[in-house]
């Protein structure tokens, strides 16, 4: 058998460590065994993906080293590799599914599943669907279809027994039937779910190892029956831990940075966040903690990765990349400094500091804290702001409220939420500045402020907040409390 594995990132926001987590264990996979290595884009949630952040992936991966054989920007012989471009092949599948009384038409209202719920949960049962439409006679429901009754389509599931799945990580693994839902295939707008898109895609585009998040162990059940009911063999999946929170809750971008953007801003050589990504989920043989891509292939072994769910150390990775810049020769290190610092992003410093220079040497007091990290910071830092800590710890935390949906981090965007945010609190723009330009810039004066957090980007500045919040003796759960009524009461 050819090995072909996968990674298969959904389009949404900013290119998240967890997707370059999964594209590494892929490619390493793949590569130890002589196979390729596939990229998929999975976009069948059409409010939330975009071409940019399509882009943004290839650009992270790239920058990573972590090469696909197959993709939607290199072609290869199962495309499209976009599942958007892929909807013939859905509803081609789930009508042989509708045909054989595997999966069926469903009419319920949103009001009507809304009210199962509220019973189930009621009466202390998983909230499933309760098989209403399961009654409903083929023949009218295909009547129904065609004169434009909107519907879905769901998987039928057995009422009892247990489902056996294979995991390659964890053995058998048996869930009742009981515990599994109904899924929705097809949506109303007749984009499939993940569900029925990853199980005909893995199977056309002939998948062999699906490694992927420990998140979707529980989903297995109803692939299973999807590879079942279309009697295809099913590749053997290996669900790898998630990266998590010092709290054990799934890593997320309210608690660490979790964009790989963040950590190529911040001048991490890709190598070293590999390597530390790579430790997170898998051990060398002679457990040796730093070592290269190519010595993570030539030595991978899948049963080496451990079903722990690693915490996200932001230490080690600081003392893993200091390792790797240190092994580079004098030339490569200033080649790659260099290659961080790149021509582009300094030049898009300039009209920045233009005005405010004289001389080149003017130029790193000026932008010392965008190249750079900014200045530590403590309570006094914000004195001359005189606002107390725990009003500037509230312009903080509701200036990291306001920018949250802001989708495209530039200058002018970020300008509106902010003046947006000011109007609100009844204040002015330049009451909240001061303790803003503190937390992002580590002083009072420097560059201006919304040029400097489009430049930072959205995970950096959102880092500084949080950071300057907890330089300001951070936020208790009772203020947390506090905080979000206040926040709500704003708007
Ligand atoms: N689109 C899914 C995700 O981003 C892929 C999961 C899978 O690998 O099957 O989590």
């Amino acid at each position: 058998m050819s090995v072909r594995t996968r990674v298969a990132p959904s389009p949404t926001g900013d290119p998240h460590v967890g997707t370059a987590y999964m594209a590494l264990f892929n490619y390493a996979f793949a590569r130890r065994h002589g196979g390729r290595f596939v990229l998929r884009i999975e976009d069948t949630d059409r409010a939330r993906s975009s071409a940019a952040s399509e882009e943004a992936i290839f650009e992270a991966l790239h920058w990573l080293g972590l090469d696909w054989d197959e993709g939607p920007d290199v072609g290869g012989p199962s495309g499209p590799y976009r599942q958007s471009e892929r909807r013939e092949a859905y509803t081609q599948h789930v009508e042989a599914l509708l045909e054989s009384g595997k999966a069926f038409y469903c009419f319920c209202s949103r009001e009507r599943l809304d009210a199962v719920r509220r019973e189930q949960q009621e009466a202390g049962q998983t909230p499933r669907y309760d098989g209403h439409c399961l009654s409903v006679d083929p023949d009218e429901a295909r009547a129904r279809v065609a004169a434009g009754e909107e519907h879905v389509i769901r998987l039928a599931v057995p009422g009892e027994g247990t489902c056996q799945v294979e995991d390659g990580l964890r053995g058998t693994i048996e869930i009742p039937w009981q515990q599994v839902d109904m899924q929705v295939l097809v949506k109303a707008d007749g984009f499939p779910t993940y569900h029925l898109a990853v199980v005909v895609d893995d199977h056309l585009m002939a998948i062999s190892h699906v490694l992927r998040g420990e998140e979707w162990i529980n989903s297995m059940p109803k692939h299973r029956l999807l590879y079942d009911g279309f009697g295809w063999d099913m590749p053997q999946h290996y669900h790898l831990p998630l990266l998590r929170n010092p709290d054990r809750s799934k890593l997320s971008k309210r608690k660490n940075p979790t964009g790989i953007d963040y950590y190529r801003r911040r001048g991490y050589l890709p190598e070293a966040l590999l390597n530390y990504l790579a430790l997170m989920g898998w051990s060398m043989p002679d457990e040796r903690e730093v070592f290269s891509l190519a010595e993570m292939i030539e030595n991978f072994d899948i049963d080496r990765v451990s079903v722990r769910g690693p915490v996200f150390d932001p230490e080690k990775l600081d003392w893993l990349s200091g390792q790797h810049l240190r092994a580079l020769e004098p030339q490569d290190f200033a080649a790659r400094f260099n290659e961080w610092a790149s021509a582009d992003r300094l030049a898009s410093l300039i009209p920045l500091v233009r005005e405010r220079t004289e001389r080149f040497s003017d130029l790193a007091g000026h932008v010392d804290f965008l190249m750079g990290d900014r200045a530590p910071l403590d309570t006094d830092s914000f004195a001359s702001t005189k606002r107390p800590p725990e009003e500037c710890r509230r312009i903080l935390d509701h200036v990291l409220r306001a920018v949250e949906p802001v989708e495209s981090w530039q200058r002018d965007a970020l300008h509106e939420a902010i003046s947006s945010l000011a109007t609100a609190m009844s204040l002015k723009l330049r009451d909240l500045m001061p303790t803003l330009f503190i937390a992002i810039a580590g002083r009072s004066r420097a560059l201006p402020l919304f040029d400097s957090m489009a430049w930072l980007g959205r995970d950096l500045t959102r880092d500084r907040l949080r950071t300057a919040i907890a330089a300001l003796g951070g936020i208790s759960k009772k203020e947390a409390k506090r905080l979000e009524r206040a926040w709500r009461d704003l708007w």
